[in-house]
């Protein structure tokens, strides 16, 4: 018998709702196969590479691999306040299609900047004097060394020359920026006079601190303060990573114990650092972007650096950055996913697990992850299931991802939003009666 024509087979499997082109793709690969039978699984697999919602039942509330920072879906425009009309009021809607002030200056009417909307927001949250916003953390980095200290030299402890994850390695990021990497200190130990005598004998454009975000250095060790730093002269540059906004957690009403001691991005410049540099996607919250803060006059030089153009991020990004940092602004954690599930409290955690009516309820250990905090762990509660059973709750849809210990499959609730816990009762009666 003939294989059928990849075209007919193609629509015979229309079912799977992918655009047609996409199911030649699926046929073709089946009747590569010689199995044109496994045309609709081929297709079902195309579906599921592409990107779409996970039900992260991790207990990682940062997972690199599922986004970090979840993300809700809201618009971040302020309301109107009372003093305006109903009139007025009445006209708010949301429309289907949107455009934005994105580079537009409402009051002149003339193009504006992209970078405005965020900076007095992020400044005001941090108490820097402006503050600039990139696509990640490894570009604020990056930008920052080449707008400020290119062909000059810049002083990091030998105990931070570290990799953060995802090649992001400090003396390769130096290089790319066109600095020049001068070692100070040693491995465990480096003081403030380390500093003083590279800034004394090299052409040292800034004191670049970077906080280890994902490993501990313990015992015999030594660090020099941001405010020491500041003494000495050049710039300090503390690149912060996880990003905290500020140690008090006014968001919070008070500061949870598993933070530890994570240095806020409003101490640190308090402290006298010039710039400081994190991810919006880490502790923040918020969605993929690198964040400067700081100086005026050096986050103008970042500005007006050619590389700004290439690391620019695009309105949806700020959209949802506007929108996290105004929640941050009104202190409404709720309005801020991350900080939403960190803080549930666990009996609630554990209320949850016991309706869900499946598995055994169990007390579980959540972390921030992303890097942050290392050994840091969130009281939790969720269910497990005795066997390994990841791959089955993955093949679910939407997939539910959990994690497996010694052949025990844990479901932590803490990084689950409520809305997905009837989806995960679904999902492990599926897996469970697949056995
Ligand atoms: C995570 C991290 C980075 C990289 O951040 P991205 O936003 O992923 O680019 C850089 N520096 C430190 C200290 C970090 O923790």
């Amino acid at each position: 018998m003939r294989p059928p024509s990849v075209n007919d087979l193609a629509l015979r499997i229309a079912d799977v709702g992918l655009p047609h082109p996409l199911l030649v793709i699926a046929a073709r690969a089946a009747i590569a196969a010689g199995d044109p039978d496994s045309a609709a699984d081929e297709a079902h697999r195309l579906r599921r590479s592409l990107l779409g919602p996970a039900v992260n039942a991790t207990g990682v509330l940062l997972h690199t691999n599922l986004g970090r920072a979840p993300l809700g879906h809201q618009h971040s425009r302020v309301p109107l306040g009372n003093q305006h009309s109903q009139a007025l009021l009445d006209l708010e809607h949301d429309s289907a299609v949107r455009f934005s002030n994105l580079e537009f200056d409402l009051a002149s009417g003339r193009r504006g900047s992209r970078t405005t909307h965020a900076s007095l927001l992020l400044a005001t949250l941090t108490g820097a004097e402006a503050a600039l916003v990139v696509n990640n953390c490894a570009a604020a980095v990056t930008l920052v060394l080449a707008a400020l200290a290119r062909d000059r030299g810049v002083a990091v402890s030998r105990g931070e020359l570290v990799e953060i994850g995802g090649g992001f390695r400090v003396p390769e990021v130096m290089e790319q920026s066109g600095a020049r990497l001068v070692e100070v200190g040693t491995t465990n130990r480096t003081r403030a006079a380390d500093y003083l005598a590279a800034a004394e004998r090299d052409d040292v454009a800034l004191l670049l601190k970077v906080h280890p975000s994902n490993y501990r250095i313990t015992g015999f060790t030594e660090e020099a303060d941001v405010a020491d730093l500041a003494k000495i002269g050049p710039p300090v540059v503390s690149d912060l990573g996880s990003g905290l906004l500020d140690e008090r957690c006014d968001w919070l009403g008070q500061r949870p114990d598993w933070l530890a001691d994570e240095p806020g991005a409003r101490q640190t410049l308090a402290a006298g650092a010039a710039l400081v540099t994190f991810s919006g996607d880490k502790l923040m919250g918020g969605p993929q972007a690198g964040i400067i803060c700081g100086r005026a006059d050096l986050i103008a030089a970042c500005a007006a650096h050619p590389l700004m153009r290439a690391f620019r991020p695009g309105s949806l990004v700020l959209d949802a950055l506007q929108s996290v940092a105004l929640a941050y602004l009104r202190r409404d954690a709720d309005a801020i996913p991350f900080w939403r599930m960190a803080r549930v409290p666990v009996e609630e955690l554990a209320q949850r697990a016991e309706a869900l009516g499946v598995g055994r309820p169990s007390r579980t250990t959540a972390l921030a992850g992303a890097g942050s905090l290392p050994g840091q762990e969130i009281p939790s509660a969720g269910i497990e299931l005795d066997g390994d059973y990841a791959a089955a709750l993955r093949a679910f849809d939407p997939p539910v991802i959990a994690r497996v210990n010694e052949q025990t499959t844990v479901i932590d609730l803490r990084t689950v939003d409520p809305a997905d816990d009837a989806v995960v009762a679904a999902a492990v009666r599926q897996a469970l009666s697949q056995q």
